[in-house]
């Protein structure tokens, strides 16, 4: 029988990665341990033309775009098709904007890969959570802005979340060697980190660093904001958030050590100082299969790891002088609460602002401390409540601070 799927953000670098792991695997004959996919909603920001050229290849129920135009746009194309002949369900459905994504989210599947960038995709991620989907997890901001609620409305519902990010999907491999143990078995996690590509710059040198030069990373080809964070290091401070919450460990077990080579993607000591690494070439349709195919491992047609052509594996601490936004990301995680939702809302928007060429490279990790030193955490309060009982207003709770620290992020860059 078909695994059903749905991709929030198919448009997107895990996004259409995600649909050629599809197709790879519904290449080969089905088995029980080699289901085929039938992927049953795709969404896109403003992508339509993509988007459309994904309907007509995967036939889903539902398709969800930013705006209501491409909306428009996307039923008179997907009305053309089905007169030329294609064979298009009549049944359709072409949705919009953010409560269009979070109707997608809804449909039942068996795994929603969530792969949309940022905040946006806390809502559809809690919605696909209620209908019961497993949620194959990309989309790291939903668990640093509201990882308490997400991660309690999962176990609710007793829906999986299986990590995509790579770091993750190594900690979640390596886990397997605690045995009967379990987590107790546990010491440290050690999150790898490529170092982006200002690993040996000087403070200087950081200042003026310009976009097109944050947009080239060494090592991993993936979207715009992810970019710029593996260039500030938030990437990584984002990613011991995320590790805090899908491995239920508090900050100062979560190691991060660099490594320019990005061959070993994480690794877990446990207390009788073993260490148990994932190591492979650095492919996201690697961990994007396994969240798919999980508890099963499908071949892939990866390019095998040859250590000998490798030669040096290396690893050094984290420059947290040169690199605030790691430190940033632990005190945050430290202190919780809305912090976290705080960080990650001032981020995004700086990021924005530095992609615009309106913050210089350096001024990101500025004001979101900023940011965070701002906060005014009393008036909060109430919310902070919310947020730790876990309640439904948690949700309300996390997009006031989240907005919250956009606005003074966008304020205090105007201002300046
Ligand atoms: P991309 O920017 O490549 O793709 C983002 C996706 O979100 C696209 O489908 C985009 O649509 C969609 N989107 C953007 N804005 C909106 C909006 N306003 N409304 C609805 N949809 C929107 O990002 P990545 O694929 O690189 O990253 C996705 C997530 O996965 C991020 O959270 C990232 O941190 C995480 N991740 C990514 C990795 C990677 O290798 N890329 C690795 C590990 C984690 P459109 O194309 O139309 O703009
Ligand atoms: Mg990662």
């Amino acid at each position: 029988m078909a695994k059903t799927i749905g991709i929030l953000g198919s448009t997107g670098s895990i996004g259409t990665q995600a649909l050629e792991v599809i197709r790879e695997l519904n290449s080969r004959p089905e088995t029980a341990v080699n289901p085929h996919y039938a992927v049953k909603v795709l969404t896109c920001g403003a992508n339509r033309e993509l988007l459309l050229s994904q309907a007509l290849e995967f036939g889903p129920e539902v398709l969800c775009t930013g705006r209501e135009e491409d909306a428009r746009w996307l039923r008179t194309e997907l009305t053309a098709a089905r007169e030329r002949g294609e064979s298009i369900p009549r049944d359709m459905r072409v949705l919009y904007g953010d409560e269009g994504l979070v109707q997608a989210a809804a449909t039942k599947t068996d795994i929603t890969l969530t792969a949309i960038v940022g905040m946006r995709g806390l809502r559809p991620t809690l919605s696909a959570i209620a209908a019961g989907n497993d949620i194959a997890l990309a989309n790291k901001e939903t668990l640093v802005a509201g990882g308490n609620i997400v991660m309690r409305a999962a176990r609710d519902k007793g829906v999986r979340i299986l990590p995509v990010d790579s770091e993750h999907s190594a900690v979640f491999q390596c886990l397997e060697s605690s045995f009967a143990s379990g987590r107790n078995a546990v010491e440290k996690l050690i999150l790898t980190a490529s170092g982006g590509p200002f690993r040996g710059y000087s403070r200087a040198q950081l200042e003026a660093v310009r976009p097109a030069e944050a947009l080239n990373h060494p090592t991993w080809k993936m979207g715009g904001k992810i970019t710029v964070d593996c260039a500030t290091m938030m990437n990584k401070g984002l990613e011991v958030i995320e590790a805090a919450h899908l491995f239920g460990l508090p900050p100062e077990r979560i190691e991060v050590r660099v490594h320019p080579q990005s061959i070993v993607h994480s690794m877990v000591e446990f207390i009788d100082g073993s260490v148990v690494a994932q190591l492979g070439n650095p492919d996201m349709k690697v961990p994007i299969q396994l969240a798919l195919t999980w508890p099963f491992r499908a071949r892939s047609e990866t390019k095998r790891l040859d250590l000998a052509e490798i030669g040096q594996l290396t690893f050094e601490k984290p420059r947290a002088d040169v690199f605030p936004c790691l430190t940033l990301a632990y005190r945050a995680l430290s202190k919780g609460g809305l912090l976290p939702a705080v960080l990650n809302g001032a981020n995004e928007a700086a990021v924005e602002l530095f992609l615009k060429d309106r913050l210089g490279f350096t001024g990101i990790p500025a004001v979101i401390e900023a940011a965070m030193n701002a906060f005014p955490s009393e008036e909060f309060a109430g919310a902070v409540a919310a947020y730790e009982e876990k309640t439904s207003s948690g949700l309300r709770a996390v997009l006031a601070a989240d907005n919250w620290a956009r606005e003074f992020v966008r304020r205090s860059v105007i201002c300046q």
